[in-house]
């Protein structure tokens, strides 16, 4: 028997449930799929309120030293306090450990509920550059001394007119950032046979962040002309861009148009929930944020505290992070079989609450049991 040693963040709120609902089927796809040669073995690791009343501290250095170490983990949804208290743990666990890139693929399969006449159009993968742009998280307070020193500096120095009461914040994006984020995603998109990636971007309001952005992406993918194309050549990648707001219109109206899109930070982030919006919702929406020397898999939704410990929540998004993170350790045939378990489970109408009730006459089932009725599929599994 080989034990493989999975650091895991249980997560906040309805984090737990869904933690609970899936452990048990991530280790039985690793053990069916290696026909009982292989076996998970969990480490537990602390982050956010959690580690802050254990230990003293919101991100503990074991936490990241433990993720380097292994070069993977998977992590629960955890809760930031909104307008005060402490910035983002999942912000800052993705700056320590400069997981630059945030992959989400967002792809329908039958039996989710969709407000798209063709949902089964909808196959796109979001990279959300994850370490730059506003959530570097450097602002400041209306009032405060630094906001005044700041916005002094603007009025006299720089000759801005700025209203006194001002909160302030920088958005910054480099060159730098920019290239290493598309190179990786170009790169991608070759190994995967991805067919286009579409830059998505403000540059024509934000022009030397967002339009900055757009053109130092470019500059990097003429260096892929061999694999490119900027004139959607048969048989290469077409690359191409658009303004985040068309965007948004884009995806809704013609999503079989697009398939990579390669985004800022913050675009990024709005883009992922409202795509996830066109397959059913956050429920079924998984993502990695993924660097040079490790990987973090989580799924795109956050801590749902309204449903917190009522054994509501879908844990799809979980368990396809899970897949995603069995295919980055080479354990692809975990990966699909779990992927195909799902797919089974949600084409019989097996559901959750959040998809049951945009469905006619399906009565949901707990996140427990949806859980289970996963396990059921994987021990009958068969690869396809
Ligand atoms: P959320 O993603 O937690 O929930 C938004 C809505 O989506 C919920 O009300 C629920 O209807 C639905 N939803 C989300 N996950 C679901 C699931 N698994 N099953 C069924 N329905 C689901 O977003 P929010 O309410 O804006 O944020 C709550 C907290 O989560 C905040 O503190 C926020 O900072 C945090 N957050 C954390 C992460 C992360 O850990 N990576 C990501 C986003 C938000």
């Amino acid at each position: 028997m080989d034990y493989i040693e999975i650091p895991y963040i249980e997560g906040d709120g309805a984090g737990e449930d869904i933690w609970h609902a899936s452990r048990e089927v991530l280790e039985e796809s690793v053990l069916k799929a290696c026909d009982g040669a292989k076996k998970l073995v969990w480490i537990p690791l602390l982050a956010g309120q959690k580690a802050f009343d254990r230990a003293g501290n919101l991100l503990p250095e074991e936490t990241v030293e433990t993720v380097k170490h292994h070069k993977v983990a998977i992590k629960g949804p955890l809760t930031t306090p909104i307008g005060g208290g402490f910035r983002s743990v999942n912000v800052h666990l993705r700056q320590a450990l400069d997981l630059y890139v945030c992959l989400r693929p967002v792809r329908y399969f039958p039996g989710l509920p969709s407000p798209l006449k063709r949902p089964e159009q909808v196959d796109l993968i979001i990279c959300r550059e994850n370490t730059e742009d506003l959530y570097k998280g450097i602002e400041w307070k209306e009032g405060s001394n630094e906001a005044f020193a700041l916005l002094t500096f603007l009025k006299e120095k720089m000759g801005v007119a700025l209203a006194d009461d001002a909160g302030l914040g920088v958005k910054p994006i480099s060159r730098t950032g920019t290239a290493r984020f598309t190179r990786w995603v170009i790169e991608y998109a070759i190994k995967n046979r991805r067919r286009s990636i579409t830059v998505v971007h403000k540059g024509n309001i934000m022009k030397y962040t967002e339009g900055a952005f757009r053109e130092w992406s470019y500059e990097v993918a003429r260096e892929f002309e061999e694999y490119v194309s900027f004139e959607s050549e048969e048989g290469k990648i077409s690359f191409n861009d658009r303004i985040a707001d068309n965007m948004f219109m884009q995806v809704i109206l013609k999503p079989q148009d697009y398939d990579i899109l390669l985004c800022p930070n913050l675009n990024g982030d709005y883009l992922s929930d409202a795509c996830a919006g066109l397959i059913g919702g956050l429920g079924v929406a998984p993502g990695a944020n993924i660097g040079d020397n490790a990987a973090i898999f989580e799924p795109t939704h956050g801590s749902a505290p309204m449903y917190a410990g009522k054994d509501l929540s879908n844990p799809t998004s979980f368990l396809l992070s899970g897949a995603m993170m069995f295919r980055h350790m080479g354990l692809d045939r975990a990966g699909q079989r779990l992927e195909s378990a799902i797919e089974d489970t949600i084409s019989r109408k097996i559901v959750t609450y959040d998809l049951a009730r945009q469905m006619d006459g399906v009565t949901p089932v707990k996140c427990s049991v949806f859980a289970e009725e996963i396990k059921k599929r994987l021990a009958q599994g068969t690869d396809t």
